[in-house]
């Protein structure tokens, strides 16, 4: 192919797919999906904070639990000291009375202190569960405005992977020090590195070029640079029909 030419179809093809990615990004899916997962992460958060007052209140409770089993023992060892009648000494009964009740009384401020927990725990699980289920219906959400991305973009998805295979062919078969100027003025020229010779007039800019810089061009080569605004300036090319 004309060198010009390709240069002038890699230009269009660029073009296209900047318009297509923009068209593909308008699509109101596309953002409402991202919308979408940036609270599902927060959820999580949430969810994860949730879960672990959850696991905070089991270990505890499982702790009071061991500590009131051990608690059980003891005060079935001394009952049975009591009941056993080998012990007479009245005093040593009622020291033994003393430590029982003083192991009653552990327990039982234990046993409040662990429906305390057991309440925590609860609450605690019914949250994690009505999150989840906020979590799902987000998601289920999620699913359904990517099926409708999809359909609405799913075409213009497909465009866009043959429009960018065709920008490489078209880029594979240009000179590498073509290729070096037309991606540095893409960068720096808001994605529009070529300007085609209409008359006086760089099409890019749209500046009129004096007499002279015409002239000049024209004496060069195809592939010129506007002095106007430094693209790459196709000065002539061999028009092909599409
Ligand atoms: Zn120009």
């Amino acid at each position: 192919m004309d060198l010009a030419r390709g240069l002038a179809s890699l230009s269009e093809q660029d073009l296209g797919i900047v318009r297509a990615d923009k068209r593909l990004d308008e699509i109101p899916e596309k953002h409402a999906v991202l919308e979408l997962r940036k609270r599902i992460r927060d959820f999580e958060v949430v969810r994860s904070k949730a879960q672990a007052y959850v696991d905070e209140a089991q270990r505890l409770l499982g702790r009071d639990e061991d500590e009131i089993a051990g608690l059980d023992a003891k005060i079935d060892i001394e009952q049975r000291k009591i009941i056993s009648g080998e012990i007479t000494n009245p005093k040593e009964i009622q020291a033994l009375s003393r430590e029982l009740d003083a192991l009653k009384r552990r327990k039982d401020k234990l046993e409040n202190v662990t429906i305390d927990v057991m309440e925590k725990l609860e609450t605690g699980v019914a949250q994690v569960a009505k999150i989840d289920a906020v979590i799902a219906t987000a998601h289920e959400k999620e699913a359904a405005l990517i099926a409708a991305f999809q359909e609405k973009g799913g075409a213009l998805q497909h465009e866009i992977a043959a429009m960018k295979a065709k920008r490489t062919a078209l880029a594979a078969a240009l000179p590498p020090d073509v290729m070096e100027r037309y991606e540095h003025a893409r960068e720096t020229k808001h994605g529009i590195a070529v300007g085609v010779l209409r008359g006086d007039m760089c099409s890019a800019c749209r500046i009129q070029l004096p007499a002279e810089r015409i002239q000049a061009l024209e004496a060069g080569p195809d592939i010129g640079e506007c002095p106007s605004c430094k693209r790459l300036l196709i000065v002539r090319m061999v028009e092909v029909s599409e």
